[in-house]
């Protein structure tokens, strides 16, 4: 944890690095990594650190929602023009692409920039000064780092190959990562990785897992209408029983149909049946999430809610209809992928800095990314290791920042093994030690 405060400036596209003159007056935090190397590494964030940090408190006191990250988008694009690069805006407007070195191979890495609609009460300095929305998911953290990442690989002597930065939209109300994979991001991508924050892990330690480590999730909204005659209920269908035939039916049949190992949950959000003029209640609907944690569950959801629904309402005698969005896949890590970023790690801050993880019920819209390429997705400890640990979503989120050099690091070594990694997503994955391969 550190207490310094900085003077936050606000964005601006008119100079080379838009942000980081209040980076002069700033203690820099500890880099837990230092002396690890490679050397331009370890040169580079011994001077550059504390603009890392500059940027991130500046993100976080202007944050943006999904869709409407213009100004985020605008000092990203800066700060990469800055660095010699070629940034590339999304066709919507927000989000970005930008390719560093050369190369046939090319590797991904993600970073989320949007905010969400949560009042900020952690009384930083850096607050956010937009009312009503907050960086309460660290994605101002994700952002800064895959920044910092991106200078220090173009202060690189040379690079094994090309590392694409995809400065990610609208992940909080999925569906950026279409927008970028639309845009060609993933083009020529052999693997994708990316990080987010987790103040339940201490700082210093990144979280991994083979396989799935969040889950499913699906929309579902039912809506019913009464058939037969209005003002007169004993010819007319009951729409809050169907309604109600559902909400406990559904969840029950789905609890003896599906693997319980799966980890399926489905919770409703809203249950409304307005009452008409004449005291009839013609019209209802039944909204909810289904998620699940096992990749072919979700495959099989879909027609299996519209099988139990309509058993359960054919006897009701409603009309009915139902509509199923799948809103983000699990995030399934590739083990190939895992070790590469584990290897990553543990030659950037250590072995001991490799911990597992385990699989949330949370969605995250990376699953859609390793639809169309292997990857993994790991989570960076930001807990300080004393007091609360908060959690994600909060209004009193805090990251300890130290996780920005770890997570520098942690990117740029993870770019380089696997563009040294042989042969591509095909070929044999990189040695790892056995404290390594332990937590596979
Ligand atoms: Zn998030």
């Amino acid at each position: 944890m550190n207490s310094v405060a900085s003077e936050v400036l606000p964005p601006s596209a008119d100079t080379d690095v838009p942000l980081g003159s209040a980076a002069e007056d700033m203690v820099p935090v500890a880099d837990t990594g230092a002396g690890r190397g490679p050397r331009w590494l370890d040169d580079w964030l011994d001077a550059n650190l504390t603009r890392v940090m500059s940027w991130r408190r500046t993100l976080h006191a202007y944050p943006e929602l999904m869709r409407e990250e213009f100004r985020t988008t605008e000092t990203v694009v800066g700060i990469l023009r800055s660095l010699g690069l070629e940034p590339r805006v999304l066709p919507i407007g927000t989000g970005v692409i930008c390719d560093v070195g050369s190369g046939p191979r090319c590797v991904a890495l993600r970073a989320d920039i949007d905010a969400l609609a949560v009042t900020e009460n952690t009384g930083l300095s850096f607050s956010s000064r937009v009312p009503g929305v907050s960086h309460a998911c660290g994605h101002d953290v994700h952002t800064a780092i895959l920044l910092g990442a991106a200078a220090a690989l173009a202060s690189a002597p040379e690079l094994p190959g090309r590392v694409r930065l995809l400065f990610q939209p609208a992940e909080e109300e999925p569906g950026g990562a279409h927008d970028v994979i639309a845009a060609g991001g993933l083009d020529g991508v052999e693997r994708i990785f990316g990080l987010h924050c987790d103040p339940k892990i201490e700082v210093g330690r990144i979280g991994t897992k083979v396989g799935p480590v969040t889950s499913a999730c699906d929309l579902l909204e039912l809506r019913v209408a009464a058939s037969g005659a209005g003002g007169r209920d004993e010819l007319s269908s009951d729409v809050v029983h169907a309604l109600g035939v559902v909400a406990t039916g559904l969840p029950a049949m789905l609890a003896r149909r599906v693997d319980a190992r799966a980890g399926t949950v489905l919770a409703w959000g809203l249950m409304d049946a307005p009452e008409t003029p004449c005291g009839t209640l013609r019209e209802g609907v039944l909204r909810g999430t289904l998620r699940t944690g096992d990749p072919l569950v979700n495959a099989q959801l879909t027609d299996l809610v519209e099988e139990i629904v309509g058993w359960l309402l054919r006897p009701t005698g409603v009309r009915f209809e139902l509509e199923h969005v799948r809103a983000v896949p699990v995030v399934d890590n590739d083990l190939d992928s895992t070790v590469v970023l584990q290897t990553a790690v543990a030659a950037a801050l250590g072995p001991q800095a490799v911990v597992p993880t385990t699989q949330s019920c949370g969605g995250e819209d990376f699953g859609w990314y390793l639809e169309h390429v292997p990857g993994s997705y790991a989570r960076l400890g930001t807990w300080s290791g004393e007091g609360p640990q908060g959690d994600l979503h909060q209004a009193t989120l805090h990251v300890d920042e130290r996780a920005l050099p770890i997570g520098v690091r942690t990117m740029v070594h993870t770019a380089l093994t696997a563009l040294t990694a042989s042969g591509g997503p095909e070929a044999e994955p990189p040695a790892c030690s056995a404290a390594v391969q332990r937590v596979v």
